[in-house]
């Protein structure tokens, strides 16, 4: 047993969330438990212990939730851009109104500390904001006279029913890149949560409803594979949205696409940080500890892989080494907690798994988080912060996602490198480089083959209007999710061309008009 667990701080003055009731799904409107069928347990990761459980839905609850859609997409389709907007703004205030309570959820059963859930939420609430703007983003093109008498038009219309289905590590935020800008956009939506903490998701269906959206608009299906499946199968649903991890991305997009439907699908990631020899020690460290370990590194955009240019190494290890070490690690609900458990016992598992892995494979364990017990939560899901270095991209700890708080530091003697070990990855969700050159900075950015670039920026998750995605093996389909290609990933695009002639023509035309 190690100290990884300093004096407590203050606890947060939102009460931890203690639900005990069965979490059901929310169709037409209406919050409905079934009291039979398949169950799975939603855990309190910090205590180790069934929280409460969710009902696993049926094939036939996802026909329900999806007549249910159908029968109010076309009304809500045909309520004007401003008034949809308008119910969204509404619905950001009440969002805004319930960031305490949302957050305290989410550290309750996926674990993240308190002040990280607020982030999770306040990101979110930047995409509903986003989706307020609707009526400037569905403005179409228009050529007045493109031939005698003819204009032409440009308009994007709602794809009818869409579905989302999220991962465990975002249970607020992800359904956020998706359901605003659906909704806004016209579309009816169905959102399949994750089974680990889905309470979040009924919380803002509540709240969806108190905003003024009409019963139908928005639905949330609890479940697993079968309700994924058969909202794949579905004819009546029109496109998928997905995010979680590879092997399951992959699969949405081809059973996704072998049913027509349009599919995003969002997979998993390992993202570097370069370090430069000549990057500020103090900021890159501090950077570097949040983006690894924050949120017990369950991001999509932790940082797993620190690659060490040069000297950099022997100039950042000491200091890395000591903050892995010493991270406050404790319930999520402490407002000076860095890092909580993990979200289940298997991921602990897992993660340990690799480490184990790590060392028989022949790196260099610094910071060995395994065995770490918290007092008064000894069942709890926890690890501490772990740290190799010497890794190399043959050991499975390169290449695999671990999905847990272990940094791998890999050494490379310049940024080309540094490019082209990055570069040879499969996966490519974010990087970041740390460097105080501009012209290193910019050849960077120019040259590497990823999708969300940071300089000096840990994190790069794009902002609201920006859109985010991932490149090769983290994202599958051609749209990135919110942002204007959310927009375009949830209309189609219709083409008018209209003739009012004074005098319409008479007889046929057979051959191709000309300008
Ligand atoms: P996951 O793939 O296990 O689950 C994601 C969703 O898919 C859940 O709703 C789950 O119920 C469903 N699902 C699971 N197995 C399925 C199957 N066999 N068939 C159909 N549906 C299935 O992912 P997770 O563990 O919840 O989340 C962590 C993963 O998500 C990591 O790989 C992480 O990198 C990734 N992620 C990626 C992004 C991104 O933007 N690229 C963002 C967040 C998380």
């Amino acid at each position: 047993m190690k100290d990884q667990n300093p004096a407590d701080g203050t606890l947060a003055a939102q009460a931890p969330y203690t639900d005990t009731s069965d979490v059901g799904n929310y169709i037409n409107g209406k919050v409905s438990v079934s009291t039979d069928g398949r169950r799975q347990d939603v855990y309190n990761p910090s205590l180790g212990k069934v929280a409460r459980q969710l009902v696993l839905s049926t094939a036939q609850d996802v026909d329900a939730a999806v007549a249910s859609a159908r029968a109010a997409a076309p009304g809500w389709a045909n309520t004007t851009p401003l008034r949809r907007a308008r119910v969204l703004n509404k619905f950001l205030r009440l969002m805004e109104d319930h960031v305490d309570e949302l957050a305290a959820m989410i550290t309750a059963e996926h674990g993240k500390v308190f002040t990280d859930a607020q982030g999770e939420v306040a990101r979110g609430i930047d995409v509903i904001e986003f989706a307020c703007g609707i009526p400037q983003l569905l403005k179409g093109d228009y050529t007045e006279q493109v031939s005698n008498g003819i204009d032409n038009w440009t308009m994007r219309q709602p794809l009818g029913v869409v579905a989302g289905v999220t991962p465990f590590n975002f249970p607020c935020m992800v359904p956020c890149w998706m359901f605003p800008v659906a909704l806004a956009a016209g579309n009816a939506f169905i959102l399949k949560p994750s089974e680990r903490d889905p309470s979040v998701s009924l919380l803002m269906a509540r709240l969806l409803k108190e905003a003024g959206l009409p019963d139908g608009v928005f639905n949330v299906v609890q479940g697993d594979k079968v309700v994924v499946d058969a909202l794949l199968e579905h004819p009546d649903v029109a496109a998928i949205s997905f995010v979680g991890s590879t092997p399951i991305a992959q699969y949405i997009y081809e059973r996704g696409a072998h049913f027509g439907k349009r599919v995003q699908a969002l997979g998993g990631a390992k993202n570097h940080m370069i370090i430069m020899p000549d990057a500020d020690i103090e900021r890159t460290v501090d950077a570097l500890v949040g983006a690894a370990y924050g949120s017990a590194g369950e991001r999509c955009m932790a940082i797993s892989v620190a690659v060490l240019v040069g000297s950099a190494g022997e100039k950042i290890l000491p200091a890395l080494k000591a903050r892995a070490a010493s991270l406050k690690i404790k319930d999520g609900m402490h407002l000076d907690a860095e890092m909580g458990p993990v979200v289940t016992r298997e991921a602990l598992q897992r993660i340990e798994g690799y480490i184990q892995t790590g060392v028989e494979q022949g790196a260099d364990l610094l910071v060995d988080g395994r065995q770490l017990k918290i007092e008064g939560h000894e069942e709890g899901f926890y690890i501490g912060g772990t740290l190799f270095d010497n890794v190399t991209p043959d050991m499975r700890i390169y290449k695999e996602e671990i999905f847990g708080p272990v940094l791998a530091c890999v050494h490379v003697d310049d940024l080309g490198a540094a490019v082209d070990l990055i570069n040879a990855h499969e996966f490519a969700n974010g990087v970041s480089c740390f460097t105080s050159d501009g012209h290193t900075a910019r050849e960077f950015a120019r040259r590497i083959q990823v999708g969300m670039v940071g300089v000096n920026v840990p994190i790069p998750v794009p902002m609201a209007w920006h859109g985010f995605g991932g490149w090769k093996r983290s994202l599958f389909g051609d749209m990135h999710a919110y942002g204007e290609e959310g927009v375009r990933f949830y209309t189609k695009q219709k083409s008018v061309m209209q003739r009012w002639p004074e005098d319409i023509s008479k007889g046929n035309a057979f051959v191709m008009p000309t300008m």
